[in-house]
């Protein structure tokens, strides 16, 4: 294989022909397709990591555009899923590796399936509930994993390995961890901020696949508008229910159907448990008498009384223009019969 696209980063003497190499055999997910993904899959994409999932749930925003690097205006037009967007961007930068997108909510009946194989998963998720779920699934199947959180000018990030670091609920009940609380709504963010988490990530990443054993401990804490750093030293709790105890109960709630408020989004998912065949070829067709309808070839859109109901293959419906999981609930039931 031509190494000459990687040669800056093998002359780099912590990684060389070797580490290279080892990045080049190596697989990762990243869950979420957000600001902290699109940099993520950037960084690794470019630096040769020779596998890279992408999941996520949603598509691409206008707003969106302002902090994630590999999204642009035809997308918006286009309302592509992100993980299909970044997928078709990553395509271009590196051709070499293999790369595989999923549109699909991360959840507890399929992430085990997704995660299988991966040597690191990384968290850019926007939610405490999936981090929960990748805690509880790394975990139990051994994966390490990195956390990322993001909000404001504040981030943080925490490498957790089975086994040998504390995991994410060591944490957290003791610190009221800044980030993680469900305010992204009301703070917004500032664009330097994901770049340089993510690439914290990123650069932690790389060491992980490479077995290097200078591995960050502590879960690093940072201000960029302050324009501070912290680093707290986190110790394990013997009576911790994931990593203590291996009790996974996130991760068995395998049959619940997932209803959940999007964070920032004025929005509500709803995720059907089982495998759901909607044909939304059919369903466009049936509900054009009803309403404002649009179907692009991954996903339905649909206007109805000032709410927008975006359905995509498997049964999940985003509906925009609530919060409240009841209304979201009976709209979904009303036009959508789930
Ligand atoms: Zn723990």
């Amino acid at each position: 294989m031509d190494l000459e696209r990687y040669s800056r980063q093998i002359l780099f003497s912590r990684i060389g022909r070797k580490g290279q190499e080892k990045l080049l055999r190596s697989a990762v997910i990243i869950i979420g397709c957000g600001a902290l993904g699109n940099v993520i899959a950037n960084n690794l994409a470019r630096a040769g990591i020779g596998r890279i999932k992408i999941v996520d749930r949603d598509f691409v925003e206008l707003s969106d555009l302002q902090r994630q690097i590999l999204f642009d205006e035809e997308d918006v037009k286009k309302r592509l899923p992100k993980a299909i967007a970044a997928l078709n961007k990553l395509k271009k930068i590196n051709s070499s590796i293999r790369l595989e997108a999923e549109v699909l909510s991360v959840e507890p009946r399929n992430i085990e399936k997704l995660i299988e194989g991966s040597h690191l998963v990384l968290d850019a998720t926007d939610n405490m509930e999936t981090r929960f779920l990748i805690n509880d699934a790394c975990v139990k199947n051994r994966i390490p994993w990195i956390y990322g959180g993001v909000i404001g000018s504040t981030g943080m990030s925490m490498n957790i390995i089975p086994e040998k670091t504390p995991c994410l609920r060591c944490i957290i009940d003791k610190v009221p961890l800044p980030g993680t609380l469900p305010t992204c709504d009301t703070r917004g963010i500032i664009n330097p901020l994901p770049n340089v988490i993510g690439s914290w990530q990123t650069s932690e990443a790389l060491k992980i696949l490479m077995g290097d054993d200078s591995l960050n401990q502590d879960l690093i804490y940072l201000d960029l508008w302050q324009g501070t750093f912290k680093q707290s030293h986190i110790t394990k709790r013997g009576d911790c229910l994931t990593c203590g105890k291996h009790d996974f109960r996130v991760l068995e709630s395998k049959e619940i159907s997932w209803v959940t408020a999007l964070c920032g989004r004025n929005a509500v998912q709803i995720s059907p448990p089982g495998k759901i065949n909607l044909s939304l070829e059919n369903l466009h067709h049936t509900l054009k008498k009803v309403g404002e309808v649009s179907y692009n070839g991954y996903l339905l859109s649909f206007k109805i009384n000032g709410y927008e109901l975006i359905v995509f293959p498997q049964g999940r419906v985003i509906i925009k223009g609530t919060t409240d999981k009841s209304i979201a609930r009976s709209l979904c039931a009303k036009y959508i019969g789930l």
